[in-house]
């Protein structure tokens, strides 16, 4: 029979179900989904917000841990080691930035030395490298560290990345490569088969647009896991408390630190760090606070002065004229055994195709270090699916590269005057603290993913993030996307659903 679009039946539908659903846009999310697309399959990849990476994975601290902090034997600590060496090669094949600039903890008083002991140790038996130095080499490495250093360990693996260009990076290639991704798209529950002699199987979710077929769904829910994984009745007892972690961001003109400075870990978190981003800023934080509220990212008096004073115990030269923005992020810690219940923060990552039920991968409890483990995550997901008796052949075509856009402030003069002469929007300043062009903006509004909100245009250039933050290429950017959308500039939304920019026209009053 000939085949034409009338006849082949839409995919997602109880016909032809989409081979994998993935629930959530996160750095898990994208990469799950772009190391998927590698292989033959219909993959649709939803995300209940206006747009990818607003989570956990849009406020961390950005690094790529060693490995050395989890507990031997757990699936935190063989998923951060084997995630760690990954990152060289993801960021070269997906152009996004990542330096493996190295990271030290640091004893301050001779009390605290001890516990690098311990940390060294548990960084062997992870296979990670690591070395003691004493007070007076940290001191030479880093004059900025407090002067009473008794000892650091030193981490050459450890690095940092920007880790919403790396989720980026990841979706967009995911994209490109057939992943059909739906953002302001929200599961609200799974749709079932039950054979009578068999587990209950996963056939498709209900979401807010509807009803969609699948054969697998993959959980990469962040904060909200637990209650995907209680709609198929896996893990009833599993929940995830948000830790919220707080964070001041220093102006690079006013303090710079180029390294990663950990203190010695406390029981619940890794302790507030001083460390510089890959834009240049250093940033402090985060502290740790378990709170019931999943929304509440507001930072609270209280833990800021718990942050600096965490800070300035490590680096106390820090000023506080130099900090030009403040931000928390949650972590979506859950309550997984792990093979030392007793380190409370050390509660593990579940990844798993759950018994119960067919047609679930299950991720939950992905905290730190989940954006070091998240490739090492998705390469788990598909030796699951491989047990599963998936086949899995190569997409044709496919490609594991994917091209950035021109940043315009990182190119050479000459670069910049070639750019100007091909594009005159390229000529045109719009955010004069970190130098980004019109060309750019519109670039990103018309990019594989599009940027349609000023948040989504914010986390994909970086305009807005500098000393004035935002003042004064807001309303340039409200214009430029109202143009570039057809919309009038009164329905151009920081990000997304109600969260309009302007009230009305100044001469409608
Ligand atoms: C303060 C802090 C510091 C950290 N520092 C580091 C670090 O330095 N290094 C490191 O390796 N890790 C760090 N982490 C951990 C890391 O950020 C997380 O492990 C990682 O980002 C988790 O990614 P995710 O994709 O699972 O979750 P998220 O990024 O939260 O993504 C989950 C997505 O699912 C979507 N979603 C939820 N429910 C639904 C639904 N019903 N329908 C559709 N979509 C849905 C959400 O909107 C969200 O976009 C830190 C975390 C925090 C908060």
């Amino acid at each position: 029979m000939a085949v034409n679009a009338d006849t082949v039946p839409a995919v997602g539908t109880q016909s032809h179900p989409y081979d994998v659903l993935i629930i959530g846009a996160g750095v898990v999310g994208a990469m799950v989904a772009r190391f998927l697309a590698r292989y033959a399959l219909d993959i649709l990849w939803i995300e209940k917000e206006a747009d990818i990476c607003t989570g956990a994975s849009s406020a961390n601290s950005a690094l790529i841990h060693g490995g050395y902090a989890a507990q031997p034997g757990t699936l935190k600590a063989e998923m951060n080691v084997k995630g760690n060496p990954m990152w060289d090669h993801l960021a070269a094949e997906l152009d996004f930035s990542f330096e493996r600039c190295g990271t030290y903890v640091v004893a301050v008083g001779e009390d605290e030395r001890a516990e690098l002991a311990v940390l060294a140790a548990r960084g062997k038996a992870n296979g990670v490298p690591v070395t003691l130095i004493t007070g007076e080499e940290m001191r030479r490495r880093e004059p900025q560290v407090n002067a009473a250093t008794s000892g650091a360990l030193y981490c050459p693996v450890g690095g940092i990345c920007d880790p919403w260009g790396a989720t980026l990076a990841a979706a967009e290639n995911a994209v490109q490569n057939g992943v059909a991704l739906k953002r302001r798209t929200r599961f609200e529950d799974f749709l079932w088969e039950r054979p009578p002699t068999a587990l209950p199987r996963i056939v498709g979710v209900g979401a807010n647009a509807g009803d969609v077929y699948t054969r697998w769904v993959v959980n990469a829910a962040g904060l909200y896991a637990d209650t995907v994984m209680h709609k198929a009745g896996v893990r009833p007892s599993f929940t995830v408390t948000p830790r919220r972690g707080e964070y001041y961001v220093l102006d690079r003109n006013q303090f710079a630190l180029d390294k990663v400075i950990f203190p010695v870990p406390g029981k619940i978190s890794k302790g507030i760090l001083v460390t510089t981003t890959v834009h240049g800023n250093t940033i402090i934080g985060p502290n740790a606070e378990e709170i019931d509220d999943r929304t509440d990212t507001a930072v609270t008096k209280a833990g800021m002065h718990e942050v600096w004073d965490g800070a300035l115990k490590l680096v106390p030269g820090l000023t506080q004229r130099a900090i030009i923005a403040l931000f928390a992020g949650l972590r979506p810690g859950g309550n997984a055994p792990t093979l030392n219940p007793s380190v409370d923060y050390q509660k593990d990552f579940v990844i798993e195709i759950p018994t119960t039920v067919q047609g679930l991968v299950n991720l939950g409890g992905i905290e730190s270090p989940g954006l070091t483990a998240a490739p090492a995550i998705a390469l788990r997901v598909i030796e699951l699916l491989r047990e599963a008796g998936e086949g899995l052949r190569e997409r044709p075509g496919w490609s594991p590269r994917r091209s950035g856009r021109p940043v315009f402030r990182h190119l050479s003069r000459k670069q910049q005057a070639r750019l100007v002469a091909e594009d005159a929007r390229y000529g045109r300043i719009i955010c004069r603290c970190e130098f980004v062009t019109e060309g750019e903006i519109v670039a990103e509004i018309h990019a594989p993913i599009p940027a349609d909100t000023y948040d989504a245009i914010k986390r994909r250039t970086w305009l807005g993030t500098g000393r004035c933050q935002g003042a004064f290429d807001m309303p340039r950017v409200v214009d430029i996307l109202a143009r570039e959308l057809g919309q009038a500039p009164e329905e151009i939304s920081k990000k997304g659903g109600s969260s309009t920019m302007l009230t009305r026209r100044t001469k409608d009053l």
